[in-house]
């Protein structure tokens, strides 16, 4: 009593930002941030506003998938200016460093990169906060949801068992930290032949739906394994937004939907 006001302890709501929500998963190259860019602009199309942290710091993609290049502005030195596309706000590492560049950083640094795009930028208003975690269960992942309250994470995972295991892992690590699971969302689930619309699951199907029942998480839903998903998030033009109404955005929709 009486003595130095000491920095409040435990997460912290972000001002301006009424939901955060994690998008996570064990492994890269599942999809997580075609999830995210996807998840972003269709959550953007309901007419919400939506901002887009990029967290990925080992691989930021999402000035890729969102189209967005350039670096943002600092007019008064401190707060810094996010770009903008598709109605999504975007903040993310990729657009500070030169694309092909790599992030050697240790640790504290990416500590301190994340932090920084926490609190110096201008996010504005937004109705929900989507961040773009690396894979895994690192310092990022538990820095943020330490700092910051987390409203709940989306997994992602293929079918595949080894996907699988490592996405267990990252649950069990949103769960100690008390960070809700939103649920678990299975991509690359199923290709459909445009020669004779024969479906295939490359990768298995229906693991991540058993996963979610076995660890009592919610099933988000099933993402194809489509071609132009893929293009969509190489060329800047996520489907959800190229091709809204078809089938490969449907899932994205219908993930935003549900959340
Ligand atoms: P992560 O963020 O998990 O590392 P990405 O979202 O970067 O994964 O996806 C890895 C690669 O797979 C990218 O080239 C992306 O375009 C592609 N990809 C992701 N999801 C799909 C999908 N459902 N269908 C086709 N390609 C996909």
């Amino acid at each position: 009593k009486g003595g130095a006001r000491s920095a409040p302890a435990g997460p912290q709501k972000l001002p301006g930002i009424d939901h955060v929500i994690a998008v996570a998963s064990g492994k890269g190259g599942v999809g997580k941030s075609t999830v995210s860019a996807n998840l972003a602009v269709a959550l953007a199309a309901q007419g919400k506003k939506v901002g887009l942290l990029d967290a990925d710091v080992y691989g930021p993609s999402q000035p890729r998938m969102l189209g967005i290049s350039g670096k943002p502005s600092s007019p008064d030195g401190n707060t810094i200016l996010p770009l903008r596309n598709y109605g999504v706000t975007l903040m993310s590492l990729g657009l500070m460093a030169p694309e092909g560049q790599a992030v050697v950083w240790r640790g504290p640094m990416l500590i301190g990169a994340l932090q920084q795009m926490l609190d110096k930028v201008a996010w504005g208003k937004l109705d929900v906060l989507i961040v773009d975690l690396p894979p895994g269960t690192g310092d990022v992942q538990m820095t943020l949801c330490q700092k910051t309250h987390v409203d709940g994470a989306v997994v992602v995972s293929t079918p595949q068992d080894i996907a699988l295991i490592d996405a267990r892992k990252g649950i069990d690590m949103f769960q100690k930290m008390g960070t809700p699971i939103l649920g678990i969302v299975e991509n690359m689930s199923a290709f459909v032949c445009d020669e004779c619309g024969k479906v295939h699951h490359p990768f298995g199907h229906g693991g991540a739906r058993a996963e979610a029942d076995k660890l009592g998480v919610p099933f988000l839903g099933e993402i194809p394994l489509d071609l132009a998903i893929r293009e969509g998030g190489d060329n800047g033009a996520p489907v959800v937004a190229s091709r809204p109404g078809s089938p490969e955005a449907a899932g994205f929709v219908a993930l935003a939907a549900a959340l």
